[in-house]
């Protein structure tokens, strides 16, 4: 089977945040998380064929209340793990877990704290944060990227200069005129603008475009089923379920193959990719 770059994996839809641009259809329920045996199986489907996994699609894996023992079945399978959490939860007791040697890197999502109401915690909020970036440097296996990802956008500027002057006020002077700034060893703050997630209740405003979704990454929500991206959270686009089928059958459904088929001629099958703004952009 030919390699995907990153298979992403929904541990939990839970996350506690109500961030102004996301969907609130998340679970309320901080042990509503995916099975062991579930992600066990996954493992052994994408076991060769992901080069990494990220412990994301909605939700906060760092709210899942046993993360080290996902972690301990990606470290089986030698599958190097991406952890994408907005750190509202980050205490000094999950420190360790997050230097778990499966780690090999950890998104801070800043712009989603900062699209929250209750933010009045901002100080301690990134502080922890900083304390963290500092406590894994001394042990330096991974990277941490602190995401700002809603440059641009007026309403967060204000927010934005206080976490680059509180990232000064720790690190030293630092310039954030550019999309990367290291901040300390193996940290960058990571800067990009905002993107549109594809619904259906929006405008199908694309015409054309392509994606590496499906050959370059693949999706799977709590439940198994398995989505072409990242950004159907709700199983738009579902494959299937990969209880009930391998990933070899899921990526070669007629649906697979028709929306692979169709982002090589610039065309989006998909009515959901119509509503994308992600498409020509980044992979989360
Ligand atoms: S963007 Fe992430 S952290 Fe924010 S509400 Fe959605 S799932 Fe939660
Ligand atoms: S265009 Fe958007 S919705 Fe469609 S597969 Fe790509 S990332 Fe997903």
């Amino acid at each position: 089977m030919k390699q995907i770059a990153k298979a992403y994996i929904e541990i939990t839809d839970y996350c506690g945040l109500e961030c102004d641009f996301c969907t609130p259809e998340k679970s309320k329920n901080k042990t509503d998380t995916m099975s062991l045996e579930l992600f066990e199986r996954i493992h052994n489907e994408i076991n060769g064929v992901a080069k990494e996994v990220s412990y994301h699609i909605l939700g906060d894996p760092l709210t899942a209340p046993n993360l080290s023992s996902y972690l301990d079945i990606s470290l089986k399978y030698k599958i190097p793990v991406n952890i994408t959490t907005s750190g509202f939860f980050l205490t000094p007791n999950n420190f360790a877990t997050l230097t778990h040697p499966a780690i090999k890197q950890v998104n801070f999502s800043i712009s989603s704290f900062f699209a929250n109401k209750n933010i009045d915690t901002v100080d301690t909020y990134l502080g922890k944060i900083f304390d963290f970036c500092d406590f894994s440097a001394e042990n330096p296996k991974r990277f941490i990227n602190l995401r700002v990802w809603n440059i641009g956008n007026e309403r967060y500027e204000k927010l934005n200069n206080v976490f680059f002057d509180r990232c000064r006020d720790r690190y030293g002077d630092l310039d954030f005129n550019t999309d990367k700034t290291k901040i300390a060893p193996y940290c960058l703050v990571v800067k990009d603008s905002m993107f549109e997630w594809p619904d259906f209740a929006k405008e199908k405003s694309n015409t054309g475009g392509r994606c590496y979704a499906i050959s370059g990454q693949i999706g799977f929500l709590k439940n198994g089923d398995t989505v072409p991206c990242c950004l159907d959270s709700k199983g738009a686009m579902a494959l299937g379920n990969i209880k009930h089928k391998s990933l070899s059958m899921l990526l070669n459904s007629q649906r697979a193959k028709n929306i692979v088929d169709g982002f090589s001629k610039g065309l989006l099958v998909e009515d959901f990719c119509k509503t994308c703004g992600f498409l020509g952009s980044r992979l989360g």
